[in-house]
């Protein structure tokens, strides 16, 4: 299928994706597949009077019927399912399986928005006072602002706009600009499931197109009460703070630099296997990524011996064909990042294997690499820094606390996991003096998160959480009620005040 092919198969027509300013590229070949229109303040201000006007009804509307609307999303979903996931693959690069498991992951989240949809369970609380009660219930809060980076075109949304919907918050979705088209695909899906509802407001989901500048819109706006945002730490770092200024509610989701430590009990073919899809899966290009290998120094050179090779024959190429493990990197700018850091590991004493440019020949204006395993005397500050490319920095440790103080010194906090068949060691990793990541595996990569728990990550990552558990409280306000139905008014904590 050509590039134009799998556009229009999600329905997008060339009128779309033709005449804008804003160019799109497919990092499969570097070649342009879209100039879209993007949007002025004016217009981004009366989409959020859209999404202002929308909630006025969709709050009203009983939690279970909003279900529906995400029920009939994920059905929609799973009919568009090859074609969004294909189109995901064109516009981030990422192996068709992913872009696949992407949209699994969209349809995963509706499922549990719809269950959740029943369940947004609020407290009885016992009240002090006789003839009282007390409890706590969930309300909607209002215009929900998504802003989504480029590695994660649509899932990331999805994880945030079904629970935003059954909660009752209409969705305005800012999508990365260098993913544009997957945003407008969804939105059309969308589109679809809107219409078999029936009667929805108009303003539930809208899609604005365009650079930072028209996030900051939605950042900026006392109208939209709820900011997710996933990025960089660079970009939480602007957005958190203009959302805190308005005392706005800000869920941030943002990098990683995710560890695995390997243990001396570890069961090695099943660490290769994680080290490698966590590692080199998505070109390196996930928050999740495992970026730092922390292994002890008896099974250093053994595992070692057996990466380095499998690193050397990994298939590099088009990610939409077949067998392909590692697709390109997002553009230059990321593959000059990925010499760079390489280059400073070097003088900071590293021993590269891999790394470099693949495929130049034959994809000129693509940025495909080689990944590379960096062997490191110590975290230097390359290895705490996130660099978005596929490296994987490896150190050696003697003792577990030293290997659990070293995996927690970086900046970041998002995803962990130890391999071990030692209780003591995996329940010591999970506990308090553990790894102090917001979320912890044991025998199991750091990347692949199940939609059903709670996703983020503490520190720079951003303390956010999206997803599964009960990260639908995010999206809703909390109200505490006492109700009296006594015949007296007595006052907490016993206080006397006659008049
Ligand atoms: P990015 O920060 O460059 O951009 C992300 C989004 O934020 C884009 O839509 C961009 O237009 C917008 N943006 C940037 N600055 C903004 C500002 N000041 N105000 C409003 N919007 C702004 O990130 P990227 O390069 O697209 O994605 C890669 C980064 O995202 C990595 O650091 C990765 O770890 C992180 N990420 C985190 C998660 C997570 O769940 N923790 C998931 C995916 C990606």
């Amino acid at each position: 299928m050509g590039h134009r092919d799998i556009i229009s198969a999600c329905g997008l027509t060339a009128s779309e994706i033709e005449g804008g300013t804003l160019t799109v590229r497919t990092p499969v070949d570097g070649t342009e597949i879209a100039r879209l229109k993007t949007r002025n303040t004016a217009d981004i201000q009366a989409m959020i009077a859209k999404g202002v006007k929308a909630f006025e009804s969709w709050r009203q509307v009983p939690a279970p019927r909003r279900g529906e609307l995400v029920r009939l999303l994920g059905e929609e979903l799973r009919a568009e399912k090859k074609n969004l996931g294909r189109l995901v693959t064109l516009e981030a690069g990422k192996i068709l399986q992913e872009g696949l498991g992407e949209v699994q992951e969209m349809i995963d989240i509706c499922d549990f928005a719809v269950g959740l949809s029943r369940q947004l369970y609020g407290l009885t609380i016992a009240s002090e006072r006789l003839g009282h009660a007390m409890r706590e219930t969930w309300h909607p809060m209002g215009v929900c602002g998504v802003i989504t980076a480029f590695n994660f075109p649509v899932a990331p949304w999805a994880w945030n706009a079904a629970l935003a919907l059954v909660c009752g918050d209409p969705v305005i979705w800012k999508p990365s600009e260098k993913t544009p088209l997957s945003a407008l695909a969804t939105a059309r899906i969308f589109e679809r499931a809107l219409a078999k509802f029936g009667d929805a407001p108009t303003g539930l989901l809208q899609v604005v197109i365009g650079g930072r500048e028209t996030g900051q819109v939605l950042v900026e706006s006392r109208d939209v009460p709820i900011v997710s945002a996933t990025g960089s730490t660079a970009m939480g770092r602007a957005v958190g703070p203009k959302v805190a200024e308005r005392f706005g509610r800000a869920i941030l989701e943002l990098g990683g630099n995710n560890g695995m430590i390997v243990a001396p009990s570890a069961d090695l073919e099943l660490a290769l296997r994680a080290i490698v899809f966590s590692a080199v899966g998505t070109a390196g290009q996930r928050c999740t990524s495992l970026r730092r290998l922390i292994l002890h120094e008896s099974v250093y050179d053994t595992l070692l011996k057996r990466l380095i090779p499998v690193y050397e024959r990994l298939a590099i190429g088009d990610p939409l064909s077949d067998g392909v493990l590692v697709g390109p990197l997002i553009d230059a700018a990321a593959f000059a990042g990925m010499n760079k850091a390489l280059e400073q590991a070097k003088k900071d004493g590293g021993i590269v294997h891999g790394g470099g440019r693949a495929l130049a020949d034959k994809y000129p204006q693509a940025h495909y690499a080689k990944p590379a395993i960096v062997e490191m005397p110590s975290q230097t500050e390359i290895v705490r820094h996130e660099t978005f490319a596929p490296i994987l920095y490896v150190m050696k440790y003697r003792e577990f606390a030293e290997a659990v103080a070293l995996h927690n010194a970086v900046p970041q906090g998002l995803a962990s996991c130890i391999f071990s068949t030692d209780v003591r060691e995996t329940e010591a990793f999970l506990s308090a003096t553990g790894s102090d990541c917001g979320i912890a595996n044991v025998n199991i990569g750091p990347s692949g998160a199940e939609i059903g728990g709670a996703f983020g990550g503490e520190k720079e990552t951003g303390g956010g959480r999206e997803s599964g558990s009960d990260a639908w409280k995010g999206y809703m306000r909390r109200q505490t009620n006492t109700v009296n139905y006594s015949r007296a008014l007595p006052l907490a904590q016993g206080i006397k005040f006659e008049i």
